[in-house]
């Protein structure tokens, strides 16, 4: 990451860097670090289809079980304006829920001509903790000395240690300073993500510089739907809608993603050739300037896969379009994702336990699913064994939980009563000594 910060200052030169748009721009800090990738490394093609030919291949067999992620969000604050309120940070988890579900709302927007390619990740979000650091330090990103925030990420710098970057997905949130060269403002950055490292798709040495600064960095002005603070776009002087938008699209990069316009050259214009390495992500040869103009169609070519000249795809995560825009991942997008969570990322699921495997052990079903509130699990188990029970919300939130339940070989049925809760969506973890696993259930 250091390096290609560094690469790209010197090749590209103020004067080019300033020519294609003089304004100060938002940025996300992915942009900045993999522009120049395409000309400088011909070879990245072909590793980007030999990565993605492997997902999809994976993908087709791949264990379709939700999967989930322990969240720590570090608050680390100057101002108190900055040291957001739980309720700011549990609606962001929310979003990421809905977002990572198929749950969003605004997804009804989606154009019809791309509803067949919207894909559901099915991963979710648990808030582990909320850690909180008062500061005296500010925040910049240093483009020239290729320094991007490790202070952040340290209690003896005036940030916030990572707790096991292996195991929980950090997100740091502080209000991360305009980017500046030499004095000149070029943009304010509103979050940004390391990549695993080593992943094809991207280029070499593009994950975490060090593994305790893995994660998501995201400004406080951009989490969650009820943020009491506002931020300007620089280019227009508005105030930017925020819809929480901003940590789905740097956790989509965490899992691996790029950006829908293959993160085209600085050095010379975007281009129709650059792609983002999925197949049913259109080209494009731009990304959106925090807009939503459903008309656009900047590469005027067939699609192999939609077989089809179709428009740029500016509702999808992964673009700049505004965020009350985005709505989608596409299929391609969430078989890459989950094969990252699966595979470079596996340690995160370790962490709570959705993916190993009880099935030789023990099968289960709830029913009804979706219900009023009145569930039945029944389980048919090949042993005796012990069994813990957890029911829990989006937010992560224990809402029923019954420990060492002794299990005996052969069928039995549980029951349990939630009409208490609020209607949505749940999760029932179970729990045996050789694993555990995690069913999704709903409350009408
Ligand atoms: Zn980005």
């Amino acid at each position: 990451m250091h390096h290609f910060l560094t690469l790209l200052l010197v090749l590209v030169g103020f004067s080019t860097l300033f020519s294609q748009n003089t304004q100060p721009r938002i940025l996300c800090g992915n942009e900045v670090f993999s522009k120049i990738v395409r000309e400088k490394y011909p070879t990245l093609q072909a590793a980007f289809d030999q990565t993605f030919e492997q997902a999809k291949q994976k993908g087709t067999a791949a264990d379709r079980s939700p999967l989930t992620i322990k969240v720590v969000v570090h608050v680390v604050w100057n101002d108190p304006a900055e040291n957001l309120a739980d309720s700011v940070i549990e609606n962001q988890i929310q979003v990421l829920n809905e977002d990572f579900n198929q749950l969003n709302t605004d997804h009804a927007n989606l154009r019809p001509l791309f509803q067949p390619v919207a894909g559901n990740a099915d991963i979710h979000f648990q808030l582990a903790e909320i850690v909180r650091v008062q500061t005296d330090k500010l925040f910049a990103l240093d483009l020239l000395g290729g320094s991007i925030l490790p202070e952040l990420k340290h209690d003896n710098q005036g940030g916030s240690d990572a707790w096991d970057t292996g195991k929980y997905l950090n997100l740091w949130v502080c209000k991360i300073q305009p980017t500046t060269i030499f004095g000149i403002p070029i943009g304010q950055i509103l979050g940004f993500a390391f990549p695993p490292n080593d992943l094809g798709n991207w280029p070499a040495n593009s994950g975490a510089p060090n593994p305790d600064e893995d994660g998501v960095v995201i400004d406080y002005r951009m989490i969650g739907r009820n943020n009491p603070n506002t931020i300007e776009n620089p280019s227009t002087g508005d105030p930017l809608m925020v819809n929480g938008r901003t940590p789905t699209h740097e956790i989509g990069h965490y899992l691996g993603l790029r950006h829908i316009w293959g993160d085209g050259g600085l050095l010379g214009p975007n281009d129709c050739n650059q792609s983002d390495g999925i197949d049913d992500t259109p080209h494009a040869n731009a990304q959106s300037e925090f807009d939503c103009i459903l008309s656009k169609n900047t590469c005027e070519q067939v699609e192999i896969f939609y077989n089809a000249d179709v428009p740029d795809l500016v509702e999808n995560f992964m673009d700049y379009s505004s965020e009350t825009c985005m709505n989608m991942f596409t299929k391609g997008q969430v078989e890459l994702m989950r094969n990252v969570l699966t595979g470079p990322r596996s340690g995160l699921l370790e962490n709570t336990n959705t993916i190993a495997p009880t099935a030789q052990h023990l099968s289960w079903k709830i029913s009804p699913n979706p219900s009023d509130g009145l569930f039945s699990l029944d389980v048919e188990s090949e042993s005796s064994q012990d069994l813990m029970l957890r029911i829990f919300n989006v937010e992560g939130k224990t809402m029923l939980q019954q420990a060492q339940r002794a299990l005996f070989q052969g069928k039995q049925r549980l029951s349990f009563d939630g009409t208490s809760w609020p209607a949505g969506m749940y999760f029932l973890e179970l729990k045996t000594p050789g694993g555990s696993s995690v069913k999704k259930l709903v409350k009408r």
